[in-house]
């Protein structure tokens, strides 16, 4: 079966974003980024509307040089935790569709619906389907590019832009990349785009009559990689990332029963270490401490206590974790399993200090 990818970019994202939250900015020219400062601001645009594009205003373009080119727009600062939040909502549509959803940026995703479509008629179906799903709910357009690879999906994205479906078939992909100019595949910046311009190529067409060996020879590596793109071949696949952990835990099932003490409060220490190891390597930290045990006759309790502010603390995890198990343990008993767990995860905060995060 041969692979169908979307590649799916939401339109002029931050701006649409500001004009749907804002009636009074729709049909304007909006101009999301540095303050302009009546034109005497530094900085550069973040993003902007259509309306603003008609004045050549365009992103990472410096501020001052938009509000030169369009004073009566609207100049925003952008806020970029309601965007992320956006972007989330947009996500899990996403996954509605497939589980093979690779987020390249906080509005751009490829998409492999391999599973989901099996012809090309299909394919634009579920495009349409994608589309309308984004704007019932969330006031949004988005542009998708569907192709056999990601190389021709991220360009046929930008085909048909604002609002744009757009399908590449395996048969039409040759036609389709040869006029390009290289500087349209992803990855060809202006560096590499200068080095092939010293060797009079400038479109895909050009690039596709040099030797194997002689890109590689003058790119490296990458030059290599370019003989296969130019001829549409890209075999890179969609890599969705793997769902965030909800909770991270470690346990031990002893060879034989235990109703020691001073054994059991070792292998939790040792396990809440194993715990705080993980939650940093994951750049984790939680507020809620499970400890779980099972007896030989195989009953099996857990028991739970949050905090009002999450850890990733080896020495506070084990504290908990001693307390629940001196707490809950039924003397006598033996155990044969011991296990400990955070849950309730949030991202580390960047600010606390190194030395608290260690043991
Ligand atoms: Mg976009």
């Amino acid at each position: 079966m041969r692979p169908i990818i979307f590649h799916v970019d939401m339109d002029a994202f931050y701006a649409s974003v500001e004009q749907r939250d804002e009636p009074r900015y729709r049909g304007r020219p909006v101009v999301v980024g540095a303050d302009p400062k009546e034109g005497r601001g530094r900085g550069v645009v973040a993003a902007c509307s259509y309306q603003a594009r008609q004045f050549g205003i365009h992103s990472a373009m410096p501020i001052s040089q938009a509000y030169r080119a369009c004073p009566q727009a609207v100049y925003l600062r952008p806020d970029f935790a309601k965007y992320s939040r956006v972007s989330r909502a947009i996500r899990k549509i996403f996954h509605r569709f497939t589980g093979q959803v690779e987020p390249i940026s906080i509005d751009e995703a490829f998409l492999d619906v391999s599973h989901q479509a099996a012809s090309a008629s299909q394919a634009l179906e579920l495009g349409a389907r994608l589309k309308r799903e984004i704007y019932q709910l969330q006031r949004l357009t988005a542009s998708i590019g569907i192709a056999p690879c990601k190389l021709v999906a991220k360009i046929a994205s930008d085909w048909k832009k604002p609002n744009g479906l757009f399908l590449v078939r395996p048969e039409q992909v040759q036609d389709f990349l040869d006029p390009l100019p290289v500087s349209r595949i992803w990855g060809v910046g202006p560096k590499t785009q200068e080095r092939l311009e010293k060797m009079d190529i400038r479109t895909i067409q050009e690039l596709r009559k040099m030797e194997q060996d002689d890109l590689q020879e003058r790119l490296g590596k990458f030059g290599r990689q370019l003989w296969f793109l130019a001829r549409g071949i890209d075999e890179r696949p969609v890599r969705s990332q793997p769902r965030e952990a909800k909770s991270i835990s470690q346990e031990r099932t002893f060879a034989q029963d235990v109703d020691d003490d001073q054994l059991l409060e070792d292998t939790l220490e040792q396990l809440c270490l194993k715990v705080a190891q993980r939650l940093s390597q994951g750049g984790l930290m939680g507020k809620t401490t499970t400890l779980k045990l099972r007896y030989s006759d195989f009953t099996t309790i857990t028991r739970q206590v949050s905090s009002r502010f999450p850890t990733c603390s080896a020495r506070e995890i084990q504290s908990t974790a001693l307390t629940l198990l001196r707490r809950y343990r039924t003397p006598g008993r033996r155990i044969r399993l011991i296990g400990v767990g955070l849950s309730n995860l949030e991202a580390e905060n960047q600010d606390t200090p190194r030395q608290l995060r260690l043991f």
